[in-house]
């Protein structure tokens, strides 16, 4: 059986790190990106921890011709890990037919490609703003979806329903959808990490660059919620325990005989941590004082979510082994590596 396991998006943040979980599990993963939010440096940095090279092939996951002759020159492919779309949520209310373009048309040459070249195994990166904000917590797989607030979160949902109708037909196609919560740190080697375009719009990445003195200060988007602090509440996960959850998925795909199977994991860490809560972890475990503030709510943002991951532990075999200490000690090591 082949180990290869194309990987798209893998010079991305959780791409990079899952592909060096590949490798250590004794895969062969090979990696396609444009670049289109990547950097170079990201490859250097992954074969620097698994000590080997890393096949790469440089372009775009809707070209399907492109696919197509990458498919053909690497013969028998055990799996694909879906990892390559936009991400940015407010870009996506702006842009919204790039981002179904992109995200839904990429999943689509990847499923017609899958059929002609009999790749039966596909994990996909999904999200928990497909839960919206909860009526009830933790948030389980049977937690009923919330209409999408944004076309990126859209696309997500639309992505596991084809996935889900693809799977239940009679073509041979199994499929996991992976639901993260919220990926923070950075490989412990701090060789890879999060490179977020310009200023970024997430917590840690945010609290990292102020602590390095790239920006000025950080502001709490609100603190009159109803939660033990005022601050949202989100679960918080290392991103190197949420790439080990893709290799569980692929093993679990492959423990599985029948053709038609499709399931969801949450991956989370089953905690749910404060806004201030991060600070004071991240103040706690640098020594550093943080330049920050309270300002309005942002517009669109739940109040509170965190998983319940009884399911990814029970059939994945899986679960976390980082704190939320740790990410932000590895987020921080990252962080200075950066300057
Ligand atoms: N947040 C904040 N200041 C920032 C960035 C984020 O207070 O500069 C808060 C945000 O309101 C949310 C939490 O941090 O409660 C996580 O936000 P992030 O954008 O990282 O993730 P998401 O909103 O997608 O869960």
């Amino acid at each position: 059986m082949s180990d290869k396991i194309i990987v798209t998006g893998g010079a991305g943040y959780i791409g990079s790190h899952t592909v060096v979980e590949l490798v250590q599990a004794g895969y062969e993963p090979i990696i396609i990106d444009n670049f289109a939010n990547a950097e170079k440096s990201a490859i250097h940095g992954i074969q620097q921890i698994v000590g080997k090279e890393i096949k790469l092939y440089e372009g775009d996951c809707n070209d399907y011709s492109f696919v197509r002759d990458m498919l053909k020159k690497e013969g028998a492919i055990a799996g694909i890990i879906h990892f390559a779309a936009y991400k940015a949520v407010g870009e996506s209310v702006r842009k919204p037919l790039q981002y179904y373009k992109n995200n839904i048309g990429s999943l689509l040459v990847l499923l017609d490609l899958m059929l002609e070249f009999k790749i039966s195994k596909l994990v996909f990166s999904s999200s928990c703003t497909v839960y919206g904000q909860p009526d009830e917590l933790p948030v389980t797989e049977l937690t009923p979806k919330k209409p999408a607030e944004s076309p990126y979160g859209n696309t997500k949902q639309i992505s596991e329903e084809i996935i889900e109708d693809v799977v239940k037909s009679p073509l041979p196609i199994k499929g996991i959808a992976l639901r993260y919560f919220n990926p923070i740190g950075a490989h412990p080697s701090a060789k890879i990490g999060e490179l977020p375009l310009g200023v970024p719009n997430n917590l840690v990445p945010y609290v990292t660059q102020t602590a390095s003195g790239k920006l000025e200060k950080i502001t709490i988007f609100g603190d009159d919620y109803n939660t033990i602090d005022g601050t949202c509440i989100r679960d918080y996960i290392h991103v190197v325990d949420l790439a080990r959850a893709h290799v569980s998925a692929i093993q679990y795909l492959e423990s599985k005989n029948e053709t038609s199977l499709f399931d969801l994991f949450n991956v989370g860490t089953g905690q749910g941590n404060s806004v201030l809560e991060v600070i004071k972890t991240f103040e706690e475990v640098t020594g550093l004082k943080l330049n920050y503030t309270i300002g309005p709510r942002r517009p669109g943002d739940v109040e509170k979510v965190y998983a319940d991951v009884s399911k990814a532990n029970r059939l994945l075999h899986w679960k976390t082994i980082f704190t939320l200490a740790d990410a932000l000690k590895d987020a921080w090591r990252w962080q200075q590596t950066l300057g």
